[in-house]
Parts: structure tokens; C-alpha cells; sequence
């Protein structure tokens, strides 16, 4: 939200904790208890450091939200008045016993995913007769949805990699006689340089290590005549970019070329069959029916692809099982990759947004085996 006017920013906070009551009334939830991870700076604006200090949004159903935060961080924090109150807390305090006391007589109490487990052990003391949920029932629906603002900040995120994506397809970004971690440190200077304000990763994978989809880049010298698969993404205005090209040092060989004419194929597949409404195993399937019928179907060992957006990694999940239907508003990635150990990898990776007017593709760099 740093481009957001103080103002709006608060309003969109306040909306959300008003839909975060609303789904508390309906399902009964007495207290909401977030600490690190993305829902805090979902309804806060704040990232909370994942500290052994307690950092904990405590959300009472008809009672005013409160921040209990370590008070060495509490200048970091924007306030949001009418938000939230910040309840910073000195060394020798208990902050369990703060947030379980701001609960109040809380039976029902729903705690976020990325709660510490000793202080989750700690609650359960304090808090003796209540029953635990999940607080991913409550906020998860509705960070699924972006608003326009919201892809607004993932469609720039995306252009800012489309950039470097393009870099690296016109040569721009030296490949022959470098390491892969040599390439790896090049593309991430350039995601920052583009206006991402963190790298979250650059995988480079040279021929045989681009089979390993998380390979992490070494100090394997990249040859000519071979396959390179760049994986890479950032954190631009607290959204998340994610795109994978696949280059070729030279003319691409026989075997290779066929096979990502395939890969090319399925994830178009997928990224049409990605309409609201959709199914997202449907998504998945799409992808998984053009490499299988191929005869790759063995060598795409992971799922299409995951929902982004605060996180690199969110809902949905687009993976045979799941058979929620695409909402508008959904952002995450189609990325079918074929991985033929021993030999090559190749995945070809964008982000796409459901929308009603169709599957809204945020990466549109060249989609082609690129000679470089
Ligand atoms: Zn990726
Ligand atoms: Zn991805
Ligand atoms: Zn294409």
C-alpha cells in the first residue's frame, strides 16, 4: 500500500476488518488472533519480522481491534486509527497473556496459520475453554479476491519481470561462460532495478539441472548449445511477480525443441481453459491432457501452478482435487513444466487473473524458445 494515500489506505483496512467481523458473525467466531504472515499486513498494512517476540492482531468480534507488538518495533508501524490500537509491549511483559486478556472471554477463537507454536501452547493455557479454528476460514476468502487494486499492483510487478524477461531474450543478460549463480545474482539486481524492492528468488538451471524444478543455481558453468531455464520473482509494492522463461544457447536441438513446442501448447491450454467458473482442477487437467497425450505425462511432476499475491505462494491451488470454481479476481500461475532427468527441464510460467471478460494473462514477454 505504499503508494496509497494515508486516507485510502485506511479505508480499504477498515473495509476489510469490517467483511473480517462480518464472516466472524457468521461462523460464530468470537476472536480473531493473527501474528506473522501475510493476513496482518492484509488488514493492517503491517509485515510483522518473524521475531521470537510476539507480534499479535487480535480482532474481538464487537470489540476494537488492537496491534500487541514488541515495543522496539512499534515505530515501524503505520497507525490506522479507527483500524486498530497499538498495544506495544516492554521486555518484561507477557504478551500472550496481553493478547489473551484483549480476547476477553472468547469461546471461539480462530488463529492464524503462522502463529509460533510456543505461543499457540501458551494461548491454549490462557485461554482454557475456548475451541480453536483457523483464521484462513475467515480471512482466506477474502484475500483470494483481488480488487483492482490489487491486480492493479501484481499487472505492474508482472510488467517490472516482463522486463528482465525480455533482458534475457535479447541477449542482454550474458549467459555462455557464466555460472548459473553468477546469472542468477544478474537477474536479480535487474528485478530490483525494474522496481521490485525485494528478489525472491532467481533460479537459473543450465541443461541437466533444469530437470530439478527448485534446482538452485550453482556454480555449474553454463555451455553453448543448451537449455536454460530462469525461474525468477520479486516483491514490488508488497505484490508478488513470478514468470519462467526457457532460452537456448544456439539453435535448439531436435528432442528439445518438439518437446517445449509441447510445453508451449499445454500452458496456452491451461491459460484459456482458466475462465471464471472454471473448476480449478479443470485448469490443471488442461495442461496435464496436452503433455500426456505427447507422451510426456510422466516428466510434469508438479502441479500448474499456485495463487499469488502478498505471498509468492497463496491460494488457490490450481491441482488436480482442488474443484473450487475460479472466481473473478483470482490471480495465480500457469506454469506445466517437463523434466526428463539426466537430460533437460523446461517450464514456461505467467501469471493469470480470472476475470469476466476472460483469463487475464499479467506476463506477455515472448513465450518461444528464444536462441540466445
Ligand atoms: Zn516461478
Ligand atoms: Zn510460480
Ligand atoms: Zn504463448
Amino acid at each position: 500500500m505504499s503508494s496509497t494515500t494515508t486516507a485510502a489506505a485506511t479505508a480499504i483496512y477498515q473495509d476489510r476488518l469490517d467483511r473480517v467481523r462480518a464472516g466472524m458473525t457468521e461462523q460464530g467466531i468470537d476472536a480473531v488472533m493473527l501474528s506473522v504472515g501475510h493476513d496482518l499486513p492484509y488488514l493492517t498494512g503491517y509485515l510483522a519480522m518473524p521475531l521470537e517476540r510476539l507480534t499479535m492482531l487480535v480482532i474481538p468480534r464487537d470489540g476494537e481491534a488492537s496491534l500487541v507488538i514488541p515495543q522496539l518495533e512499534a515505530p515501524r508501524v503505520v497507525e490506522q486509527s479507527g483500524v486498530f490500537t497499538l498495544v506495544p509491549w516492554g521486555e518484561t511483559a507477557n504478551p500472550v497473556e496481553i493478547a489473551a486478556r484483549l480476547a476477553g472471554a472468547a469461546s471461539k477463537v480462530a488463529v492464524g496459520d503462522q502463529i509460533w507454536a510456543r505461543f499457540l501452547v501458551e494461548l491454549l493455557r490462557h485461554l482454557p475453554g475456548a475451541t480453536y479454528l483457523r483464521a484462513v476460514d475467515v480471512v482466506g476468502p477474502l484475500r483470494i479476491v483481488k480488487d483492482a487494486a490489487e491486480v492493479a499492483a501484481l499487472r505492474a510487478a508482472g510488467d517490472a519481470a516482463d522486463r528482465v524477461a525480455q533482458q534475457l531474450h535479447s541477449g542482454d543478460i550474458p549467459l555462455v561462460g557464466r555460472t548459473e549463480a553468477e546469472v542468477s545474482k544478474d537477474i536479480s539486481a535487474r528485478l530490483i532495478a525494474e522496481g521490485h524492492q525485494k528478489v525472491n528468488f532467481a533460479i537459473v538451471a543450465a541443461g541437466a539441472n533444469a530437470a530439478s524444478p527448485h534446482h538452485h543455481a550453482s556454480d555449474r558453468v553454463i555451455d553453448a548449445g543448451e537449455i536454460v531455464l530462469c525461474d525468477f520473482g520479486g516483491t514490488m509494492d508488497d505484490y508478488c511477480s513470478d514468470t519462467t522463461r526457457c532460452v537456448f544457447t544456439g539453435e535448439p536441438a531436435g528432442d528439445v525443441a518438439e518437446a517445449y513446442a509441447v510445453l508451449h501448447e499445454a500452458q496456452a491450454a491451461a491459460v484459456a481453459a482458466a475462465t471464471v467458473g472454471t473448476p480449478c482442477e479443470d485448469v490443471d487437467r488442461a495442461a496435464r491432457r496436452v503433455i500426456a497425450d505427447a507422451g510426456f505425462g510422466a516428466y510434469f511432476i508438479h502441479r500448474t501452478g499456485h495463487g499469488i499475491g502478498l505471498e509468492e505462494h497463496e491460494d488457490p491451488y490450481i491441482v488436480e482435487g482442488n474443484s473450487t470454481p475460479l472466481l473473478a479476481g483470482h490471480a495465480f500461475s500457469i506454469e506445466p513444466g517437463i523434466y526428463v532427468p539426466g537430460k533437460w527441464g523446461m517450464r514456461l510460467e505467467d501469471i493469470v487473473v480470472a476475470a469476466d471478460s476472460g483469463p487475464d494473462s499479467l506476463n506477455n514477454s515472448d513465450h518461444t524458445l528464444v536462441p540466445v
